[in-house]
C-alpha cells in the first residue's frame, strides 16, 4: 500500500518578519519543481492562516491546536469549525508543548480529536516519550495512541513520532531507533484499526534539518517530517522538501 508523504511545518508561536516572503517561496518552489510526490502542509500561527489560506490556494494550511468544541465561551481558544471555515485542512493535535505546558490530558485530547474529525481536517497526532521514558518508550506510545477513539475515520489521520528530547535540541534517534519507534506504532494502530490502519501516514519530527533529511526520510516505515526550527527557513525547509522526493 502505498501511503501518503507529508513535509509539514510547524512554525509554533515563533515571529516572522516577513511570513509571506518564507511562503511565497515554498509555494513557487512547488509550483517549479512539479516532480514533488509530498504533501506540504504549514501551521503558521493562528494570527497569519487566515490571510495566507487565502492567499495561498495551492498550499494547504494547517491550526497547531484546536479547542474540544466547536464555540463557546472559552476566550483564548480557535475551534476546528473555525479553522474549517477559514480553509484549513489540517490540525496538530496534542503537541509535546500543549502537552507540557497546557497539561493537555488523553481524555481532554480525544474531545479534540472527535471534534476535528467531525469537522472533517486531517488531523497530525503527535505522540513521544520524554528522555526519562526512553526505556519505557514502548509503553508511553501506546498509552498515548490510546486517546484516539476506536472507531475513528483513519483515512483523516496521521501520527507524528516526536520524541521530546529530540525536539528543538538538534538531536535526532538513530535510523534504527526511528524504524523500530514507528514499526511500533504502526503495530499499535494495525491492531486497533486493522486493515484501516494501512493509510495512516506515520511522520518523524524533532530536529529535522536539510543535512539529516534524506537519511531520515529515506527510512522505509517513515512517511513524512513534522518541522518545526528549519520550516522557518524558506532554503531550509525547501530543501527538506524536495529530500522527499528522492
Ligand atoms: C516540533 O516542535 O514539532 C518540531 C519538530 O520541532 P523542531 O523541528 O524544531 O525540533
Amino acid at each position: 500500500m502505498k501511503r501518503n508523504k507529508y513535509v509539514i511545518a510547524n512554525w509554533k508561536m515563533n515571529i516572522t518578519k516577513s511570513p509571506h516572503k518564507v511562503i511565497d517561496g515554498v509555494s513557487k518552489h512547488l509550483l517549479k519543481t512539479k516532480k514533488n510526490s509530498c504533501r506540504v502542509v504549514l501551521c503558521p500561527p493562528f494570527t497569519h492562516l487566515a490571510t495566507l489560506s487565502t492567499k495561498y490556494k495551492n498550499l494547504d494550511f494547517g491550526g497547531q491546536d484546536c479547542h474540544q468544541h466547536n464555540e463557546g465561551a472559552f476566550t483564548g481558544s480557535v475551534s476546528a469549525y473555525m479553522l474549517k471555515s477559514i480553509g484549513c485542512n489540517y490540525v496538530i493535535i496534542g503537541h509535546s508543548e500543549r502537552r507540557n505546558y497546557q497539561k493537555e490530558s488523553n481524555h481532554e485530547l480525544r474531545m479534540k480529536l472527535i471534534v476535528a474529525e467531525e469537522n472533517k481536517l486531517k488531523i497530525v497526532f503527535c505522540i513521544g516519550e520524554k528522555l526519562n521514558q526512553l526505556k519505557i518508550r514502548d509503553k508511553i506510545l501506546k498509552k498515548q495512541l490510546s486517546a484516539l477513539p476506536s472507531s475513528f475515520n483513519t483515512k483523516n489521520l496521521i501520527i507524528a513520532y516526536e520524541p521530546v528530547w529530540a525536539i528543538g535540541s538538534g538531536k535526532t534517534p538513530s535510523v534504527d531507533e526511528i524504524d523500530r519507534a514507528h514499526i511500533k506504532i504502526r503495530n499499535i494502530l494495525n491492531q486497533k484499526y486493522k486493515r484501516k490502519s494501512t493509510n495512516i501516514s506515520i511522520l518523524y519530527g524533532g530536529s529535522v534539518n536539510s543535512k539529516n533529511s534524506s537519511n531520515i526520510l529515506g527510512i522505509k516505515n517513515v512517511d513524512g517530517a513534522l518541522v518545526g526550527g528549519a520550516s522557518l527557513d524558506k532554503k531550509e525547509f525547501c530543501k527538506i522538501i524536495d529530500s522527499s522526493s528522492r
